[in-house]
C-alpha cells in the first residue's frame, strides 16, 4: 500500500470527507483491520482564502508547493490535494515535486467517460466554473463539453459556498437553490452534474437531482485508494 499524502483544511469540513472515504473505501477492499496510510498537511484556510479573494495566485503556488514538498519529505508516494479549486496550483505542485500527483479533474473525467456523458454542468467557486483549468482537462483529454451557470447563478453558488459550506453551514433554502440552478441547467442540455468544490456534497446528494451527479470529492477519494493499492 503506497503512503497517501493528503493537502488539506480547504476547507477541513471536506477534508474529514476525505480521511473517512479513503479509510472506508480500503477497509472495503482490504476489509479485516486494514486502513489508509496516508499523512495530512492541513492549511490555515483563512490565509489561502485571502491570497483567493485578491487573486494573488503566485502565492498560493508557493503554499501549495510548500505544503505538497512537506509531505513528500515525510514519505507520501502520491499527492492528493483535497480540493478543486486549488488544482490552479497543480502546474506548480507537479513541476515543484516528484511524487505522482493524482488531478481531480481527471479523476472526474474518467468517471463522467464511463458514463458516455458529453455534456455537463460544472458546479464549484467562481474560480473553477469561471477559469480554463478544469474546464480544459475534460475537454482536451475526455471531449467533454462544460457548461457553467448564468453570472447570478455563479455568484449564489460561490456564496453559498464560501459563506456557509466551509463553516459546516447546510440550510433547506441553500440546497433549493442549487437544486434550482441544477434543474435549469438539465432544460438547457446538461446530461449530468459535476460536484465540482468539495463541500457541495455536503449540501447536495446523489439522489437529490433527476441526472446523474459527479461528486468529486468521493471520485478524487476512490481514485486515491485505487492507486495507492496498485
Ligand atoms: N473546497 C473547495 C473546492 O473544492 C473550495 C475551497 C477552496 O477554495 O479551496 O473548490
Amino acid at each position: 500500500m503506497k503512503k497517501i499524502g493528503l493537502i488539506g483544511g480547504m476547507s477541513w469540513e471536506s477534508s474529514v470527507v476525505y480521511y473517512e472515504l479513503i479509510n472506508r473505501e480500503i477497509r472495503k477492499k482490504l476489509k479485516g483491520f486494514h486502513s489508509s496510510k496516508c499523512i495530512l498537511e492541513s492549511v490555515d484556510f483563512a490565509e489561502i482564502e485571502e491570497h483567493q479573494k485578491s487573486n494573488n495566485w503566485e502565492k498560493l503556488d508557493e503554499l501549495m508547493v510548500i505544503a505538497a514538498q512537506n509531505l513528500e519529505k515525510a514519505g507520501a508516494e502520491l499527492i492528493v490535494l483535497c480540493t478543486n479549486t486549488m488544482h490552479l496550483c497543480s502546474d506548480s505542485i507537479k513541476r515543484e515535486t516528484s511524487v505522482p500527483f493524482m488531478h481531480i479533474a481527471d479523476a472526474t473525467g474518467e468517471e463522467i467517460k464511463k458514463k458516455n456523458i458529453g455534456k455537463i454542468l460544472l458546479l464549484g467557486t467562481k474560480f473553477t466554473m469561471e477559469k480554463d483549468f478544469y474546464k480544459k482537462v475534460l475537454k482536451e483529454k475526455y471531449n467533454i463539453e462544460t457548461i457553467i451557470p448564468s453570472d447570478s447563478d455563479r455568484e449564489i453558488v460561490h456564496q453559498i459556498i464560501y459563506n456557509e459550506l466551509v463553516h459546516g453551514v447546510i440550510t433547506e433554502s441553500s440546497r433549493k437553490k442549487y437544486l434550482k440552478i441544477i434543474e435549469k441547467a438539465t432544460r438547457n442540455g446538461a446530461e449530468g452534474v459535476i460536484l465540482g468544490c468539495t463541500e457541495i456534497p455536503l449540501l447536495i446528494k446523489e439522489d437529490d437531482c433527476a441526472i446523474p451527479v459527479f461528486d468529486t470529492t468521493k471520485i478524487h477519494a476512490k481514485k486515491a485508494v485505487e492507486i495507492s493499492l496498485e
